[in-house]
Parts: C-alpha cells; sequence; structure tokens
C-alpha cells in the first residue's frame, strides 16, 4: 500500500493537505451485500486488495483556512485493525504538531474515523482543538442503550467509541446542514451509514464535497451505489443519501475527496445512476474527448467507453475518439481537434484500472481526421475557396493592395461561415461526450468551442 502523505492542493481559500491513516481490510460480500458474485469480482477485478477483500483506503484531510487548522476526523489510532493508525506519524513528518489543531470535525463515530482520539494515557491528541459532530451522531452513540441497536457483531465497538466521545464532551459543538465549520466550510446532512453522518462542502471553483462513507468505495459505490453495505446502519436511507449525493455531484461538477477511496482520494462522480445511459443507447456518432492530461479520476469512464465500443461493434454507433489539447488552437477547427494516437495517452493515476482504460483507448481506431476531412472538403467545394491558418490570411492580408484587401477580407468572412458550419455539423451530427480530468459534461458543439478548442 501507498504511504504517500504530502498530497496538497488548494481550493478557494482552502490549503487542503491529505494524510493517510493506513487503510482498512473489509470483505468484499460485506460491502456489496447484494451483490451477483461474479458481478462483484467483475467489479472488483484488478483492485488493488486480495480476491473477496476491500482495502479501504484512509485519506484524512486536514484544511488550512484563515487562521483556522482544520481536521476531518482523527483515524483509527492504533486501536482497530493494525494497517491503520498512520495519521499522527504522518502528521508529525509533515512538520504538523498536533497541538497546533484547532478545529477537529468527525464525519461520523465509526472506529477507523473516531478511535485516534485519545493517546495511550487517554488524553486528548489534539489538546486545543474545538470539536464538532452531529447531535444526532452523539445522541445514537452516547444513548445507553446503543449496543441494543447495533448488529451483533458491532456491539463490541460501544465502550471505546463512549470513552473518546465523553473525552470531548466539555469542547463539542453540535452542527447540522448549513452550519459553517470555517468560512466556506459548511455541514451537509448525509444520514444513513450512521444516524447522524456529515459530509462538508468548500465553497470555490465548482465545489468540492469531503465525505467519508456515504460514498465509501471508489468501485462499488460509484458502480452500484444501491447495493447494501453491511457497514451501513440504515441501508435504505444510506443508498438514497448515496444516489443523491453522487447525482448532485455529477450534475453540479462538484470534486469529491473521499475518505476511503485510493489515496489521495479526489475525483469526480461519473454517471453511476445511469445519467448518460439514455444518450449513450441513442446516439449515433460519440464523440470520446480525452484530453491528454487526462487523469482516471473516476473508474465510470473506462465503462462508459466500453459501452460505446460495444455498440460501435454493433454498429449501431460510430465511436470519434478526439485528444483534446486546449492550447493547440491555431487555425482552422481541423488544427484545433489534434488527434493523438492513443498509444501516446500518458495514463497516470490510480494504476489499478490503467491497465483496463489503455486496452479501451488502444482498440479505438481514430477517425476523427476522416470526419473532420469529410466535413472540410464538403464546405470547401460549397464555398468554392479553400481554408487556409489565419496567419497566412494575416499574412496576405499585410502585403495585399486595396483590390486584394477586398478578397481577403471575403476570405475572412468566408472562413467564418465555415467555422460556423463545422460547429453547426458537429452540433447536428455528433452526440458529445466529453471526458476529461474535469466532470464529464455533454456539452453542445458550440460550448464545446468555446470552452475547450477557442483558446
Ligand atoms: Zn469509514
Amino acid at each position: 500500500m501507498s504511504a504517500a502523505t504530502d498530497y496538497h492542493f488548494s481550493h478557494g481559500a482552502c490549503d487542503i493537505m491529505v494524510l493517510s491513516d493506513g487503510y482498512l481490510a473489509a470483505s468484499a460480500s460485506f460491502v456489496a451485500q447484494d451483490a451477483p458474485p461474479e458481478e462483484l469480482q467483475k467489479a472488483l477485478a484488478g483492485s488493488d486488495a486480495p480476491a473477496s477483500m476491500v482495502y479501504l483506503k484512509k485519506n484524512i484531510p486536514l484544511i488550512r483556512q484563515g487562521e483556522d487548522l482544520v481536521l476531518f476526523d482523527v483515524g483509527a489510532g492504533k486501536k482497530y485493525q493494525a494497517s491503520e493508525g498512520l495519521l499522527l506519524g504522518n502528521l508529525r513528518a509533515s512538520g504538523v504538531d498536533p497541538a497546533s489543531i484547532t478545529k477537529v470535525v468527525l464525519t461520523h463515530a465509526h472506529p477507523d474515523h473516531l478511535w485516534g482520539m485519545l493517546d495511550p494515557s487517554n488524553k486528548l491528541i489534539y489538546p486545543n482543538a474545538a470539536y464538532y459532530v452531529g447531535a444526532s451522531e452523539w445522541n445514537f452513540w452516547m444513548a445507553p442503550d446503543v449496543a441494543l441497536q447495533l448488529p451483533q457483531d458491532f456491539r463490541g465497538v460501544v465502550p471505546e467509541t463512549q470513552q473518546d466521545l465523553e473525552a470531548i464532551k466539555e469542547r463539542v459543538t453540535f452542527v447540522r446542514a448549513g452550519d459553517e465549520i470555517a468560512d466556506g466550510i459548511r455541514v451537509i446532512s448525509t444520514p444513513g451509514h450512521t444516524p447522524g453522518h456529515l459530509s462538508f462542502e468548500l465553497d470555490g471553483g465548482s465545489g468540492l464535497i469531503i465525505t467519508a462513507d456515504a460514498i465509501t468505495h471508489e468501485i462499488i459505490s460509484f458502480e452500484h451505489p444501491t447495493w447494501r453495505n453491511g457497514f451501513d446502519f440504515d441501508s435504505e436511507i444510506a443508498i438514497q443519501t448515496r444516489k443523491a449525493l453522487l447525482d448532485r455531484a455529477f450534475t453540479d461538477g462538484i470534486k469529491l475527496l473521499g475518505f476511503h477511496f485510493p489515496y489521495p482520494g479526489t475525483g469526480y462522480s461519473g454517471a453511476a445512476n445511469g445519467a448518460f445511459d439514455e444518450h449513450l443507447n441513442s446516439a449515433e456518432i460519440i464523440a470520446l474527448f480525452v484530453s491528454s492530461d487526462f487523469l482516471a479520476s473516476n473508474y465510470c469512464y473506462v465503462k462508459e467507453m466500453e459501452r460505446a465500443m460495444e455498440r460501435q461493434a454493433q454498429k449501431e454507433a460510430e465511436v470519434v475518439p478526439i485528444i483534446v489539447r486546449p492550447c493547440d488552437w491555431r487555425d482552422a477547427p481541423f488544427a484545433s481537434l489534434q488527434v493523438t494516437p492513443p498509444d501516446a495517452i500518458p495514463v497516470t493515476k490510480w494504476p489499478d484500472r490503467d491497465e483496463a482504460w489503455t486496452e479501451v483507448v488502444k482498440s479505438l481506431r481514430i477517425k476523427v481526421m476522416d470526419v473532420l476531412k469529410r466535413v472540410k472538403s464538403e464546405l470547401e467545394q460549397e464555398l468554392k475557396m479553400p481554408t487556409e491558418p489565419p496567419e497566412e490570411t494575416l499574412r496576405r492580408l499585410q502585403e495585399a493592395d486595396a483590390a486584394e484587401t477586398e478578397v481577403i477580407y471575403r476570405r475572412i468572412q468566408l472562413q467564418a461561415k465555415v467555422q460556423e458550419r463545422i460547429v453547426k455539423e458537429i452540433e447536428d451530427k455528433i452526440d458529445l461526450i466529453v471526458v476529461l480530468n474535469q466532470p464529464r459534461t455533454r456539452l453542445k458543439a458550440s460550448e464545446l468551442w468555446d470552452k475547450y478548442i477557442r483558446q
């Protein structure tokens, strides 16, 4: 397992560092209780855990925001599984004194998130922090009869959990949806995994949602959000929460930071709930736009690309892979849609799925040049004038006399028309799927043009 621990990024006014607390091993059939065994095996093929197991990685965000240093959960300490409990060491290795943490926010009170609260002499590891937890989470775990509400196998966790919560009693603030932890960091309610499970939304860009177990596993929760997770306290509510969160993150293009995804846990929600199914099933030409710095930030990409290829194999659709390099815009649209051989795609992230991704990309044949050449020649014929790069036109213009200038202006007008027609052609014929290291967006060709190409 990677012990990487120094991933930093900034989001809005926040400087975010993701610290690893190790990982938690669980049986795959426990976190995917309704899964037909073959389907589960297929979904997890190539994952980093041994067959029939899942490794739930532990990503703990630490956010610096103004005067605040906010830690989200405290990990498991050395009290749960032996593969956990790396947080404190990683925090110190990053030069952060636990005493400097000003706020500790708890997503929920499960051992893997809470049991790193106390040191061996039962003192708070983060002695100067204010603590934040959902009121319903607190009330649930602190109820004298909580054990009776838990499945038999879980009852053993109650004493340590209550001890940890008891230890912050004087410092705790109960929060609920909409409350702010710090400027631009808001609580969202994501119940089901536990009664008071919380996630957090950060302002800035298209937004960022930090979640723990509303979306637990990087494959299962995305591809099969309706499979019941044995760790969920109320499966029905957990499934509704999961689907709603995936939908919202997808629709609004919100970045996700998941506690249990592969380090550092950042990525985007894809079409987990079939948001693209209708589109994929009806498109006649599917354009797969792949940025040259593509990060395999969502496993659904591979699944949907396979689906597109399947439809092509059945001659129901034509798949046009296009590698978009936004900086390459130079002249006519054809030149802007740079095509890179699939072999050249750097696939750098989440290596467990790289192979599948690379295979799919390799199997795509680059047809975009044919499509674009055809459009270009049709339009050139129709307009009876060859296109040329704008800098060429500009050069001519500089050297032209008055009579020629007139002609060149006509040419410029025609080129604008060509461009307009190409956009229309694309818009009419190609259903666009943009696959970038950004949320997938179905864009109209004109929007695509503005957003990714004309830069
Ligand atoms: Zn968890």
